[in-house]
C-alpha cells in the first residue's frame, strides 16, 4: 500500500471504541501488556490489524471481502459528536444538529440517512 493508512476512532452504540483505518471498522479483539488486536467489525471478513497502546497502527493483515463505510462512519461520527454536546451543553438538541452538520458537511446521502432529533435525544 503506497498512501499511508488513516486511522481516526468512533464510539460504538454501546460505548466501546472502535478503531476505523480508511473507513474500514475494526473492534478491539484482544489487549496484550504491549499491542492491541483489532478485527474487521464484519463477521465474514478475516481482516486483523495490530496497534501499540498508544494507538499507533503496527500492521493489517488480509483484503476486506467488502467495501468501505465512509457515509456509515460518517454518520457514526455525528451521532456521537451531537450526544456528546447535548450531554454537556446546554444548547438546545436542533441547534447542535444543525451547527455539526454544517461543520462535517455531510454528503446529501449521508443527510439522509441520519437519525431524527427524537432519535438523539
Ligand atoms: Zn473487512
Amino acid at each position: 500500500m503506497t498512501t499511508p493508512n488513516e486511522i481516526s476512532f468512533i464510539v460504538s452504540q454501546k460505548g466501546k471504541k472502535m478503531l476505523n483505518i480508511n473507513n474500514f471498522i475494526f473492534k478491539l479483539n484482544k489487549t496484550t501488556g504491549t499491542t492491541k488486536y483489532y478485527r474487521c467489525e464484519d463477521s465474514r471478513c478475516t481482516v486483523t490489524a495490530r496497534t501499540d497502546l498508544q494507538d499507533t497502527l503496527l500492521n493489517i493483515k488480509g483484503d476486506h471481502c467488502h467495501p468501505p463505510e465512509p457515509e456509515e462512519i460518517q454518520i457514526r461520527t455525528f451521532k456521537q459528536v451531537v450526544k456528546a454536546r447535548a450531554i454537556s451543553e446546554s444548547t438546545p438538541i436542533p441547534q447542535i444538529y444543525d451547527e455539526e452538520a454544517a461543520r462535517m458537511d455531510l454528503s446529501t446521502l449521508s443527510i439522509a440517512a441520519l437519525p431524527s432529533q427524537r432519535e438523539l435525544s
